[in-house]
């Protein structure tokens, strides 16, 4: 049997569908659904209660945790010999999903789907997404262009993913991370039907800074480079002005100081950026808080 988690933020008119597309995909191959509803404020939590049963399991969040926290409590909640991550707006073809059991049934325990291309979406948001995944492959050291959360995990890649009790975890990165044997599938993202997408500019840039900080150091590196760069210079400007070069308003050394200030400035801000991170790993708190879930009795629709 195979497990298949959806997120799901706002998605009521997606819920059922989502549902009978996946299944008629699946033509007959034992599966799950688990949705999870992180926090809608429509009717996306009745709409699970309706089409929950044997084969479907609905798990509801308490308010809205993100699509990462989301993601974490439908694997842990997946039975399955393998999982799918799928987002529940359609965009990723569930029709993609028998390639990634062919790959899986190969011997792959991840398959990644990877954009082939993207459907319609506004064009500075499909920039600020290439932006997003270049910076994500430079500061995970994994290929992430074209990646998303589409994904086959195999039970050992589920554990072993799950063993990872980070706050900032970043599922597609860490899905590479924990090593196992590796396959891709292509897909075009299709259309969103109904609903509107939930990334704005603002909250991609958070997430990217947070992934960023979760997987590598290279800001903090970059800070103390920009700031070696600068003091050298500083200290020629010095050099030349004691050798009683005139260097204009160079000589007094203002401008100097001035950039000098601003990498100190900033080398601050890199380290309290990676301070906060850590601030958020001790407090250790609980990555999400379920307050239904329709496998449990006097559950509320
Ligand atoms: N999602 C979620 N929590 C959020 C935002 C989004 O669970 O806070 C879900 C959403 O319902 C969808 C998937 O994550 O199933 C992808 O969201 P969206 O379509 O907005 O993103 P995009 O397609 O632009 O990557
Ligand atoms: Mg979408």
């Amino acid at each position: 049997m195979i497990s298949i988690v959806i997120p799901a933020y706002n998605e009521e008119e997606n819920i059922p569908l989502a549902k009978a597309a996946i299944f008629s995909a699946l033509k007959g191959e034992p599966a799950e659904i688990v949705f999870v509803d992180d926090g809608s404020k429509d009717l996306t939590w009745q709409k699970i209660c309706e089409e929950s049963g044997e084969n479907v399991r609905g798990i509801r969040f308490s308010r809205n945790f993100g699509k990462e926290a989301a993601i974490r409590a439908g694997l842990e909640a997946a039975s399955g010999e393998a999982a799918v991550v799928i987002d529940c707006d359609l965009q990723h073809p569930p029709e993609t999903i028998n390639e990634m059991l062919k790959k899986w049934r190969e011997g792959a325990k991840v398959v990644a789907g990877k954009k082939s291309s993207r459907g319609k979406e506004a064009k500075s948001y499909g920039l600020s997404s290439k932006i997003f995944n270049a910076l994500m492959s430079r500061s995970t050291g994994f290929d992430m262009t074209g990646a998303s959360d589409f994904m086959l995990l195999d039970r050992q890649a589920i554990d072993a993913v799950l063993s990872y009790k980070e706050q900032g975890s970043f599922f597609r990165a860490l899905a590479q991370f924990v090593g196992f044997s590796y396959a891709e599938v292509e897909y075009h993202v299709a259309a969103r039907e109904h609903g509107s997408g939930k990334w704005t500019f603002k909250k991609l840039c958070a997430y990217a800074a947070k992934n960023i900080a979760a997987f590598s150091y290279l800001p903090l590196y970059l800070s103390v480079f920009a700031g070696a760069v600068a003091s050298a210079a500083g200290l020629c400007l010095l050099v030349l002005t004691a050798a009683g070069l005139d260097l204009g308003s160079f000589g007094g050394g203002s401008a100097a100081l001035i950039l000098l200030c601003g990498l100190i400035l900033c080398a601050l801000g890199v380290i309290g950026f990676y301070l906060s991170r850590i601030y958020d790993e001790v407090k250790r708190r609980p990555k999400y808080i379920i307050s239904d879930d329709t496998e449990k009795k006097g559950f509320e629709k």
